[in-house]
């Protein structure tokens, strides 16, 4: 059976689901979105990913064409359609289809924002990468510079992917100026005796909302934080690290750039910590 997709105001199949060729999003990434995961059939943290949207939307100065509660009305009506119970719903906000292609910004009366939704359904829980730990490579990282607005100009983040298949690894983390920023679609952590370390907030990384719970529900467990810089050769000398996203939740990372952390396999904090925040947001989906 055909999945029904949310295009401007209609839930239709998914073969007929279509945006103009003059649409910003299309012609410019002149489009933001978020990915909220679906377990039990229930949304995880939506009320995260909704203000991380409008924010992005405030910093592009692009309107919104429905409120957060009708958002959330909309998710809610996807995942009962398409029987998810496991999975992601993705969105995306676009500025519009304008009569020309224009650099230009359109009107925002004339030209009204296209909002697109659509889910997946997939097994989140039990996942190989969480089970063996992925590896890693360092890359340059070479994208714009407001990686805190989340944008879908996601060409470097796909080719990091692809440098990291070449290399026989699974995911890239991204260096610039001898420090990490971030995974291509996670962020990143690593774990040096009882210490985890992340990179602080800013406009280098993207603001995750999965990170912002594992921060929390790690403080709540006593568990120490910096939020500052490191290197790649710090990284490869930690106990352990890993990586955090929606629709990944906490990963293990078991090597970088081909050399071992620890005894190779995924490190105890990583672990508990994805169990803590499946639990945690399990009992708060909507
Ligand atoms: N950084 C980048 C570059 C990402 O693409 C993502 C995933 N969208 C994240 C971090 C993690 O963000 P979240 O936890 O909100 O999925």
């Amino acid at each position: 059976m055909s999945r029904t997709v949310y295009v401007n105001g209609a839930y239709v199949p998914e073969e007929e689901a279509r945006v103009s060729v003059f649409d910003r999003g299309f012609l410019f990434a002149d489009g933001v979105y978020e990915v909220t995961s679906v377990l039990d059939g229930k949304l995880l943290d939506f009320h995260g990913h909704a203000a991380r949207l409008e924010r992005s939307l405030r910093e592009l100065d692009m309107a919104s064409p429905v409120t957060m509660d009708e958002l959330l009305a909309i998710h809610r009506e996807l995942v009962e359609r398409n029987g998810v119970t496991e999975g992601m719903v993705y969105l995306q906000i676009t500025r519009g289809a304008a009569a020309d292609r224009d650099f230009v910004f359109p009107d925002p009366d004339k030209t009204p924002s296209t909002l697109v939704l659509f889910t997946q359904s997939k097994g989140l829980i039990d996942s190989a990468a969480a089970r063996t730990g992925i590896r890693v490579i360092s890359i340059d990282d070479i994208r714009w510079g407001r990686r805190d607005i989340k944008t879908v100009q996601l060409l470097y983040p796909s080719m990091g992917k692809m440098m990291a298949k070449k290399a026989g690894a699974d995911d890239a983390w991204m260096v610039e100026d001898g420090v990490v920023t971030e995974g291509t679609s996670n962020n990143a952590y690593i774990v040096k005796g009882n210490k985890i370390i992340t990179r602080h907030l800013g406009t280098e990384i993207l603001h995750g909302i999965t990170r912002a719970a594992v921060l929390k529900f790690a403080r709540e467990s006593q568990m120490e934080i910096e939020e500052r810089p490191f290197t790649i050769e710090e990284a490869k000398a930690a106990d352990e690290a890993f990586v955090t996203s929606a629709s990944t939740f906490v990963t293990p990372v078991v090597a970088i750039d081909g050399v071992s952390l620890g005894d190779g396999t995924p490190g105890a904090v990583a672990r508990r910590l994805r169990e803590i925040y499946i639990d945690e947001s399990r009992k708060a989906a909507i």
